[in-house]
């Protein structure tokens, strides 16, 4: 059975990165091993991204304002590797090498193993799917394209392209009005708090919360550990209330 923010929707939209697509986590250690002095653990740099996301959010929410490198290149794995103990020296070197791979292929090009028996899964029950995504390149397409997903989703809303990106309200209404559809029946899924859940609750969406690491107590949008869970697959027993 379909979860509880899923049931009598018309449609269902997702963010791409951290709920739909993951960081290439093997080839992001690599890339960097000399430089760490170490070959970091793909669970470490999972756990530091999300340590490090929940981190931005609040920093946003506190100020107002956009993150301050927020447009500077890669800024996330940046962080990620400063929290796991690089010097801002090798970050910053470590900048040329992730534009370079990038180049070569989509650093976020890893499928979230649950995501397309859950797409389909939600295309059969009758719903239409999209994709909305903060991009620092435009590359939304080419990264679902990489990660094999691509033709899953009628609608595609990449913040580059379009010229605005969440949190802003704008992005939401635009896909809500290309699905023709209403707020109101249509859920968001993100993993993050302040970018995707309270933003697409602000306009009225069905948010949920997709929060596997269980970061989020304080969370007022239903969470979920995994996507599975939108299709009814049960949670387990440490699993976010
Ligand atoms: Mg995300």
């Amino acid at each position: 059975m379909l979860h509880p923010s899923l049931r009598g929707a018309r449609a269902c939209v997702f963010d791409a990165g951290g709920t739909l697509i993951h960081p290439d986590w093997p080839r992001l250690a690599g890339l960097v091993a000399d430089l760490a002095g170490r070959t970091f653990g793909a669970d470490e740099m999972r756990r530091a991204m999300s340590e490090v996301l929940k981190a931005a959010g609040s920093e946003v929410q506190k100020s107002g304002a956009p993150l301050t490198d927020e447009r500077t290149r890669h800024w996330v794995f940046r962080r990620v590797y400063l929290a796991l103990g690089m010097g801002e020296e090798a970050c910053a070197r470590a900048v040329g090498r992730l534009d370079a791979a990038h180049d070569e292929r989509h650093l976020w090009c890893g499928l979230d193993a649950e995501a397309p028996r859950v797409v389909e899964g939600l295309k059969c029950e009758g719903l239409l799917t999209a994709v909305i995504s903060n991009t620092e390149d435009g590359r939304l397409g080419d990264a679902l394209q990489a990660a094999g997903i691509a033709s899953s989703f009628g609608l595609l809303l990449d913040s580059q392209l379009v010229g605005c990106r969440k949190p802003d309200a704008a992005i939401f209404r635009l896909a809500l009005e290309r699905l023709g559809v209403e707020a109101g029946e249509t859920a968001f899924v993100g993993d993050s708090y302040e970018s995707d859940a309270l933003a697409a609750r602000a306009v009225g969406m069905r948010a949920v919360l997709l929060d596997p690491l269980g970061l989020h107590p304080e969370s007022v949008c239903p969470r979920i550990r995994s996507l599975g869970e939108l299709l009814g697959d049960a949670r387990d027993s440490t699993a976010a209330s």
